[in-house]
């Protein structure tokens, strides 16, 4: 690689560019144009990685850029060779330094600083009032219109030299330009800001804060107030690299501090004061609030409160595993967090069940997760009275089997000894089919006890899924003549499940789809295979769902509440035809607008298929 025989080392200092977070740049200073041979309507708005046909897509740089905006660091150093098309090859510090804003999208700062003469292990010299001069045109290039603050403070007093008037309006009348930074601002004082300046003209270390914490008096006559501040201070180098001042960049955000700490302490208020065990964590997972009733219940000391393991020590070890799985599955795509789960009572030392929810709560700046919020509502009555339900159900069904049975018999035996096409055989006939119904239901009924205790058996067959569905299909076409079902797509090959439950699966979302479709006539059924996959989709333009009533759709006894006088049912199609699913490995899920209509889809893997016919 050639180096070039211009010396910029003299010229090229900060060149300096502002970018916004897709790396357009907002801002450069003169320095930049001029080195790198470029004109103001050439920069303004370009993408840095397209400036100069490309030639700033440099790979070390953009690494570090990507980096620190996906990490929401603050400030970073890369040392690059690279091969200029203007100036040839150069050793680049690129300093980059984040700014943010509550509220505003965050500035990048990119300075340049040619160290290809240091890299060859030589010191560059220059005067110390040529860089001055640079520096104080590129600041006023860049910041006299700007709302960021930024002064220069000179020498080892800290005297203020350039202050900008987004800096002056900090402090109303006060006088500041020209003082130490002691004399303008003595309430700085006692809390180290002075301190600061002094190591960072001493050490050249750069000092950085983020919402930093500042009694400062608005004005002249006005005592210190509580202020908040996101700044950077860096040394400003001379002649013979040695430091000259320092360099304060940076937003007030009071307003925003004390907004966000408001509107805390209001939730927190809201927090203590709900009777179920609440808790806040950050985008991290790490507790960072609970409230009382969350240590009561749990008898856990404000310690173990904070940490995850010290809540595990409550959870019945039955579903400790699936809820750590899942809460660290939440924490990674950002969904909320929905289980039933057993905690453990202090008072009794019994486990009770409770309803754990935790939703994430983003920050306006591009949807970022900013914490979590975690309520868990104890569900034990509402369990217990299930549970009751269900073994009524159970019961009441197991009794009324037998009983059925022979009023079946004796009607089909009273069928064979009635003369056909008379009123009677009408009649038994009207009430075959409602003993069927009956019987239906009670099978069904069963099945969500049996489903329940996991002892529902399953046959699995290697069987032609089509011809099932075909079948299917017509057969409810036979029953509701007045629907039109059209079937598009196919399965191809052979499957292996359990073909009479899957039928059933069918059969529910067909019969469902033309029950909650009074109106509209034209059931669509879709069967496709994807990636070893079939997908089966039932569509109507029936009643449709709300959307609040989607998420509880497949619970067992789930009906929508306005509609359960107007159409018949129990609400175990859908929760059984979802455990049969779910047995076969598969998943089961819904479309729906309200008024519009459904449409239900299932997928399940093709399993043991032959080859493609
Ligand atoms: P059932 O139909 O016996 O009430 P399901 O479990 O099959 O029980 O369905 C549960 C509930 O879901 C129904 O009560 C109904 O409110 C709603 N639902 C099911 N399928 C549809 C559909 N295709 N369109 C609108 N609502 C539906």
């Amino acid at each position: 690689m050639q180096r070039s025989d211009k010396n910029v080392t003299t010229t090229l200092h900060e060149p300096l560019l502002a970018l916004d977070k897709e790396f357009n740049i907002q801002m450069a200073n003169r320095a930049f144009y001029k080195i790198f041979e470029i004109t103001e309507e050439e920069t303004l708005g370009e993408n840095l990685f397209e400036l100069q046909g490309g030639h700033w897509d440099i790979a070390g740089l953009r690494k570090e850029l990507q980096k620190i905006r996906k990490e929401k660091g603050l400030m970073t150093e890369v040392e690059i060779e690279h091969t200029f098309s203007t100036i040839g090859c150069h050793d680049i510090c690129f300093n980059i330094q984040m700014l943010y804003k509550e509220g505003a999208e965050p500035l990048i700062l990119l300075a340049l600083r040619d160290i290809t003469e240091r890299k060859k292990g030589q010191q560059g010299h220059q005067e110390a009032k040529d860089k001055m001069e640079e520096n104080a045109e590129m600041i006023q290039t860049l910041y006299l219109n700007s709302p960021a603050f930024m002064c220069t403070y000179m020498g080892p007093e800290h005297i203020y030299d350039l202050v900008n008037p987004a800096y002056q309006k900090l402090f109303g009348k006060r006088k500041i330009k020209d003082k130490t930074s002691l004399e303008a601002l003595p309430e700085l004082e006692e809390q180290g800001i002075n301190k600061m300046l002094d190591k960072v003209y001493e050490t050249g270390e750069p000092f950085i804060a983020n919402q930093a914490q500042v009694w400062a008096a608005y004005d002249e006559g006005l005592s210190p107030a509580e202020r908040y501040f996101n700044f950077s201070c860096q040394p400003m180098y001379g002649e013979d690299k040695k430091i000259i001042g320092v360099l304060g960049f940076g937003y007030e955000v009071t307003n925003e501090v004390i907004a966000k700490k408001r509107e805390e302490a209001n939730l927190r208020l809201i927090l203590e004061s709900i009777p179920q065990i609440t808790i806040t964590a950050n985008a991290e997972g790490k507790i960072i609030f609970f409230n009382k009733y969350a240590l009561d219940y749990s008898g856990l000391n404000g310690e173990e409160a904070t940490t995850g393991k010290g809540w595990e020590k409550i959870i019945h070890p039955e579903e400790l595993q699936s809820v750590v799985a899942l809460a660290e599955a939440c924490l990674i795509t950002g969904k909320d967090f929905y289980k039933e789960l057993r905690l453990k009572r202090k008072r009794d030392g019994k486990y009770r069940w409770h309803l754990l929810r935790a939703t994430s709560i983003k920050d306006g700046n591009g949807g970022v997760i900013a914490s979590w919020v975690g309520v868990a509502t104890d569900i034990q009555e509402q369990k217990i009275k299930e549970e009751k339900k269900d073994e009524f159900m159970n019961i009441a069904s197991h009794e009324m089997k037998t009983p059925l049975a022979s009023i079946k018999g004796y009607l089909q035996l009273l069928e064979m000894t009635l003369d056909k096409d008379t009123d009677s055989t009408l009649y038994v006939n009207k009430a075959l089919v409602s003993v069927n119904r009956l019987n239906n239901l009670i099978t069904e009924l069963l099945e969500v006890g049996k489903s329940q205790n996991g002892k529902l058996n399953y046959e699995i067959t290697t069987f032609d899924f089509n011809k099932m569905l075909v079948e299917t299909i017509n057969d409810e076409r036979k029953t509701s003549s007045d629907y039109t079902i059209i079937k598009k797509g196919s399965i191809t090959s052979e499957i292996k499940g359990d073909h009479d439950r899957l039928q059933q699966v069918i059969i529910n979302l067909l019969s469902n789809a033309i029950k909650y479709s009074p109106n509209e006539k034209k059931i669509v059924v879709t069967a496709k295979e994807k990636n070893g996959e079939l997908i089966i989709s039932v569509k109507d333009n029936g009643i449709g769902i709300s959307k609040e009533n989607l998420e509880h759709i497949f619970k067992r006894y789930f009906r929508v509440e306005d509609q359960a006088m107007r159409f018949q049912g129990m609400g175990i199609g859908l929760y059984l035809s979802n455990e049969i699913i779910k047995r076969h490995k598969g998943k089961m899920w819904v479309e729906s607008e309200i008024g519009k209509g459904s449409t239900f889809y299932f997928s399940i893997p093709a399993g043991g298929r032959k080859s493609d016919k």
